[in-house]
């Protein structure tokens, strides 16, 4: 069997280790703070909301959750997080994404001060990544990077390839696994033979939307798998045809209505791994508990611990 890399465990030790450096923090009077705003109200982005602001409340971080109206201009909102970059009670902010279409993301993502991007996705930390040096990273990449290195999975000399090339996953990724001496490949849609270059890796890290596309003949095996993906399949029929009838994937199903996959075959994976990333309950976890990480260090900065 596989070893299962337990993304809950880790954000369990992750939680552990923040706590003391949030009651030192506290015990300075410089509590860290993170806002996060949330625009419209789009169920999704707000269970996601509600987990960070759990998150923060678990380990005595101070939140602020600003909610403008669904109907907000780029002007308006640009005005609202130059508001958040004067806060001196805000070490980290989060403008939760996507933005409705009327509004420059890209834009409000420029104006939040590159020493308050909890999310690590500012151009300014995005080349910091690039040059090595210190700063955010990206929550989801970072967390990847806590998984290998927690569990020890030599990276230095190995071949990874990463399929997918977003600004929040696929390039820091590839970034993150190149400063630490891995061959790295990225793939995207327009990669011909996929399965073939995938087969490469003795890493392979997924993040590109596709419920359970990543199958056996993509796998080399005993290569590390890491799927970041996350798709809800609400047919009862997809379920039955990823989980090959499963009487208990069914039931499931039928108790919640619908059922989380990953890009990578979830049955697959067992038989091709030496050591994988289940969903749920592996990458998931450690996006929210690196966004603590990088508001918890953006407060020591502030403070001058380090
Ligand atoms: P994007 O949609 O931004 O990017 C998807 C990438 O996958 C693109 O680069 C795209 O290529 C590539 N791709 C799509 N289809 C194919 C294909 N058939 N063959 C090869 N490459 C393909 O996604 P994100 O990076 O934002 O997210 C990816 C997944 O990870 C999603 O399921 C998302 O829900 C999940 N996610 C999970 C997080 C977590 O905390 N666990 C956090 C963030 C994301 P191209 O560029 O050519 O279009």
């Amino acid at each position: 069997m596989p070893l299962i890399l337990d993304g809950n465990r880790i954000r369990d030790d992750i939680k552990s280790e923040l706590k003391p450096r949030v009651e030192a923090l506290a015990a300075q009077g410089a509590p860290p703070g993170l806002a996060v705003v949330l625009v419209g109200n789009s169920p999704a982005s707000e269970i996601y909301v509600r987990n960070k602001i759990k998150a923060c409340h678990d380990l005595g971080i101070y939140s602020d959750s600003i909610t403008p109206p669904g109907t907000i201009s780029t002007e308006e909102l640009l005005a609202t997080v130059r508001d958040l970059n004067q806060r001196p009670d805000l070490d980290g902010i989060l403008v939760q994404l996507p933005l409705p279409r009327q509004v420059d993301t890209k834009r409000i993502l420029e104006a939040v001060t590159p020493a308050k991007d909890a999310d690590g996705i500012h151009p300014c930390n995005v080349g910091r990544l690039v040059a090595g040096l210190p700063g955010p990273r990206a929550c989801t990449p970072a967390g990847i990077l806590e998984v290998l290195r927690r569990y020890q999975i030599p990276v230095a000399g190995k071949r990874a390839v990463v399929v997918g090339r977003s600004d929040i996953v696929g390039k820091p990724v590839a970034l993150l696994l190149l400063h630490e001496h891995a061959t790295v490949t990225i793939c995207h849609s327009r990669t011909t033979d996929l399965a073939a270059v995938c087969r490469e890796a003795d890493i392979l890290v997924v993040a590109m939307g596709k419920a359970a596309m990543i199958t056996g003949d993509f796998i080399r095996p005993g290569a590390t798998v890491i799927d970041v993906g996350m798709n809800r399949i609400d047919s009862r029929d997809e379920v039955a045809r990823i989980f090959r009838n499963s009487p208990e994937k069914l039931a499931s199903f039928d108790r919640r209505g619908s059922v989380l996959v990953g890009d990578v075959h979830p049955l697959d994976v067992v038989e091709k791994a030496a050591a994988y990333t289940p969903v749920p309950g592996g990458v998931g976890p450690l996006t929210i508990a690196m966004l603590m990480v990088n508001t918890v260090a953006a407060a020591e900065r502030r403070a001058g611990v380090c």
